[in-house]
């Protein structure tokens, strides 16, 4: 009936992948084991307290000759967050009924484990594993008293203990990786929450038994659950090792970050022992002091990080020091952290290479923008970043933004000039501009929204837009109308993860596949 042969006696086997089925009916559950067979999990766990009309002996009997996975059922009582709120007996009856028609597992709530367990004394039938779990839905303890917990857990006769507690900052998962990776015996440890997403994804690092993925999004019995096909497809999970590297974007929000799937895709092609998740982080002091060992070996920062990590870092780059924003951190051999930008680089490399297919390279090899006048919209990060970068390639620099001190304060940094924003619809001078817009207008749901008049953009030669939701904005539309060739968004997004790529393992990065990466999912 299994592919899959279950002997899982130590903590050395690869952690499993389960799909915990929610359907309200037989029906509804047996298509859901078939997807996810096809989604690639290695057992499921039937929730008999969702089915809304349970009758024990049918169902079970079903639900086994059909199921095409190993199988943990499950009867989760309204007193430990699930939805069974009749009678106890009969519940704990329903579970040993599901031990003798076949199921793999059972799993029962630590109150109840020491009576359950030792109703089944003698009768378990071989390979028959009972998971005692003790769930806490409003915080994460200590170590040391999750260690506790877990002794209280073996005390009970479990042969695999579950612990499932809940994240209120991303370092909570450090608690149950410490518990999981020492545990002697098999152990399921999951922190839930957005915040708590690590503590699945990274469980084949940390010794954990199994994990738990939805098979869609919306069936997700907890916000910090991935999907299956997250979990296989996006984070590798079955690449994820003991001595597997963590890197990772830190960020809040970060859910939306595209950079897990351009990573984890050039770490798998380039055969590299390494991971990259999303890193749900409110404050980062905390972050790098928790998470401070090699395994976490390096990170991307977004907003609203880029500025406050700094603080955090043993060494910064010259020109991300300038800048003031960092976006790329790199552990050294000696355990410190290096920060750089590469945000620059990407913008300011796409708008060179473009320069140069319009106008040839020049004779001596120095960058196009030698010169010119490059107006920068926007003095935030990227607008810094735009405008130390084109600064150090010897461009002139105008810096308009909304907020005017904010502008001046960056052009005299960079020894520019400053203006407002309302003021660039009637800055015309005698010579040809290049344009670059660093501030969020025009940005997804602000599609028709642009930070400068079409009608001024005939004094520009190229235009570049930060923005990359949407790819194509009004601004770069109205552009390329006008005459002017245009520089995507995506173009520095992308460019920006080669360097980081570098700086996180001193290779080349896949470009081509970070293009169709992009490209597919834009
Ligand atoms: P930020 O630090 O928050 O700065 C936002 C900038 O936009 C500020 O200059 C702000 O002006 C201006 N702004 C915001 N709302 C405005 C409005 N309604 N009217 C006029 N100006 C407005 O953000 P950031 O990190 O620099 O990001 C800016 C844009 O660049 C975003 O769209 C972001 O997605 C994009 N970006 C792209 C990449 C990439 O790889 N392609 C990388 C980084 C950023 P005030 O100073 O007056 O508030």
């Amino acid at each position: 009936m299994y592919e899959l042969e279950i002997n899982r006696a130590g903590v050395s086997s690869p952690t499993l992948h389960c799909t915990p089925l929610m359907g309200t009916t037989v029906e509804k559950m047996l298509l859901e084991m078939k997807k996810a067979k096809e989604f690639g999990a290695d057992l499921v766990e039937i929730r008999l307290d969702c089915l809304t009309n349970f009758n024990p002996f049918l169902d079970l009997e079903t639900l086994f000759k059909q199921c095409p996975l190993p199988t943990i059922v499950t009867y989760r009582p309204v007193w430990e967050g699930g939805q069974y709120d009749g009678d106890e007996s009969k519940r704990q009856n329903s579970l040993r009924l599901a031990m003798e028609m076949g199921a793999d597992y059972v799993d029962i709530e630590l109150e109840v484990a020491h009576d359950f367990n030792n109703s089944i004394c003698g009768t378990k039938p071989e390979n028959f594993r009972v998971i005692v779990s003790s769930h806490n839905f409003h915080n994460t303890p200590s170590a040391e008293a999750i260690g506790n917990l877990v002794a209280r857990i073996q005390a009970t006769g479990a042969d695999i203990v579950k612990i499932v507690t809940t994240a209120l900052d991303i370092t909570d998962c450090a608690s149950i990786f410490q518990i999981t990776s020492r545990s002697q015996v098999p152990i399921i440890g999951i922190a839930m929450g957005e915040r708590g997403l690590i503590s699945g994804l990274l469980s084949p690092k940390f010794g954990g038994y199994l994990t738990y993925a939805a098979l869609e999004a919306d069936g997700v019995s907890d916000p910090g659950q991935p999907t299956a096909k997250d979990l296989l497809d996006l984070y590798n999970f079955r690449l994820i090792r003991p001595d597997t590297k963590v890197y990772g974007i830190i960020g809040k929000p970060v859910g939306h970050s595209k950079s897990p799937l351009m990573f984890n895709a050039a770490f798998k092609s380039g055969v590299i022992n390494a991971v990259y998740v999303h890193f749900l982080v409110d404050d980062v002091e905390k972050f790098f002091d928790v998470y401070s060992s090699p395994d976490f070996a390096g990170c991307s920062c977004t907003i609203p990080h880029k500025e406050a990590a700094i603080k955090c870092m043993d060494d910064i780059d010259s020109i991300a020091k300038k800048i003031g924003a960092i976006n790329n951190i790199v552990r050294k051999q000696d355990g410190g952290l290096t920060a750089f930008n590469t945000d620059y680089i990407g913008a300011i490399s796409a708008i060179e290479d473009e320069l140069r297919d319009l106008n040839g390279a020049t004779p001596d090899g120095s960058s196009p923008l030698e010169g010119k006048l490059f107006v920068v919209l926007g003095a935030g990060g990227a607008g810094k970043s735009l405008a130390y970068g084109a600064a150090q390639k010897g461009a002139r620099v105008v810096v308009a933004n909304r907020t005017f001190e904010r502008a001046k304060e960056l052009a005299d940094k960079v020894g520019g000039q400053a203006m407002s924003l309302y003021e660039v619809d009637n800055f015309h001078p005698e010579e040809e501009m290049i344009l670059a817009n660093a501030t969020s207008v025009g940005m997804k749901p602000g599609y028709d929204d642009t930070p400068i008049s079409k009608e001024s953009l005939k004094h520009y030669c190229l235009v570049f837009d930060a923005i990359y939701t949407p790819k194509e904005t009004r601004l770069l539309r109205e552009a390329q109308e006008t005459g002017a060739v245009v520089v995507y968004g995506t173009e520095m997004l992308i460019r920006q993860a080669f360097e980081q790529y570098k700086n996180f393992t001193g290779l080349q990065a896949p470009e081509e596949l970070f293009r169709k990466l992009m490209e597919k999912h834009a």
